[in-house]
């Protein structure tokens, strides 16, 4: 059996790619990922499903991120690497282009890099996984030592990304001792933490404050305290899509109040369905609560996008942490 290493060593041409709206995570595990490969003499391509949030606009001083359009040709490649997620069907119309790629002999295989629960059982012919890492980028930082690779500070920035991006900025249960150490080494090569932190948060759309107030004020308290829950139908959604604002920040003031357990976001997407979004506090695993819906994710964070109107969406999640919270009794 390959093993993932011997797959980067023996390959030559890479394409990377990721989830659909990349995250900090996706994009950052990328960045260092392409670094490592060219410094092993290979070709890379970073392609996404969706373009580049402008947040991470500071990576492009050194690596070079596209996206997929319908009709212009995808890049020629051995193996297409999926960050961060692990099906193929979470890369979009993307997803469907790599798969005939494959089946048409173009292509030798898909590859996995992922920390999401069950990933291995993916589309992945060769993968590397592991459901306890903080974080993607965590998982190709490991990769530069076993491939015998030195850190430079663009592929130290990417892991940074990743690393900040998904512990909260080291406050969740996930920032454990190696997200840690790993940030120590990347700070000590020249990585500057509170500039990327500038770059990620300070520069706000002057209707943010208004878009995240009104959102706020959506959000109720169900099932005695337990289940914070916020829904944003299209008109909001679109509201914050044009003040460019990350409706991620609306789930933290209600993380924070004593007693939720369980803060879910529901937004009504254009095709009709909902994007729905949990996160725990306490015990409960939400990425069993979301299986049911089709999506996955971590313990304490995950999704699903619930083919459903927002009305129906908001009783299926409260019945569902509803039964979450009793058997956790
Ligand atoms: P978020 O709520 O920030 O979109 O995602 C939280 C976690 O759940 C992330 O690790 C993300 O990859 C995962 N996740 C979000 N939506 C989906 C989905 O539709 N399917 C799957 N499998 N995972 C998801
Ligand atoms: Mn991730």
């Amino acid at each position: 059996m390959t093993t993932f290493p011997d797959l980067l060593r023996s390959e030559q041409r890479f394409l990377l790619t990721g989830h659909e709206n990349p995250d900090g995570d996706c994009v950052g595990a990328q960045t260092a990922m392409s670094h490592l490969l060219r410094a092993l003499g290979k070709t890379v391509h970073i392609v996404n499903p969706d373009p580049l949030s402008k947040d991470f606009d500071f990576l492009r001083a050194h690596t070079t991120f596209a996206h997929a359009t319908a009709g212009e040709p995808l890049p020629e490649f051995d193996v297409a690497i999926l960050l961060d997620c692990s099906q193929l069907q979470r890369v979009g119309a993307l997803g469907k282009r790599l798969r005939e790629r494959l089946d048409s002999g173009a292509a030798k295989a898909i590859a996995v890099v992922d920390h999401h629960v069950g990933s291995e059982h993916g589309d992945g012919s060769v993968c590397y996984v592991d459901a306890t890492a903080a974080a993607t980028g965590a998982l190709v930082r490991r990769l530069f030592r076993e491939l015998d690779v030195e850190l430079t500070l663009p592929a130290a920035e990417g892991v940074f990304l990743s690393l900040v991006s998904d512990t909260g900025w080291f406050r969740y249960s996930n920032a454990d001792a190696e997200v840690f150490a790993m940030a120590s080494e990347l700070v000590s090569l020249g990585v500057d933490s509170s500039k990327i932190y500038d770059t990620l948060f300070r520069r706000n759309h002057p209707d943010s404050p208004t878009v995240l107030s009104d959102a706020l004020q959506r959000h109720r308290l169900l099932l005695g305290g337990k289940l914070a829950r916020v829904s944003l139908d299209k008109a909001l959604v679109e509201r914050c899509a044009r003040a460019d604002f990350d409706t991620d920040a609306v789930m933290d003031p209600l993380r924070s109040i004593e007693g939720v357990e369980v803060v879910a976001l529901l937004k009504e997407r254009f095709d009709g369905a909902v994007k729905c979004s949990l996160r725990a506090r306490g015990d409960v695993d939400v990425q069993a609560i979301v299986r049911q819906f089709g999506g996955g994710g971590h313990k304490k964070a995950a999704g699903a996008t619930m083919q459903m109107t927002l009305a129906e969406a908001e009783q299926a999640i409260e019945t569902a942490v509803q039964q979450a919270l009793l058997a956790h009794r």
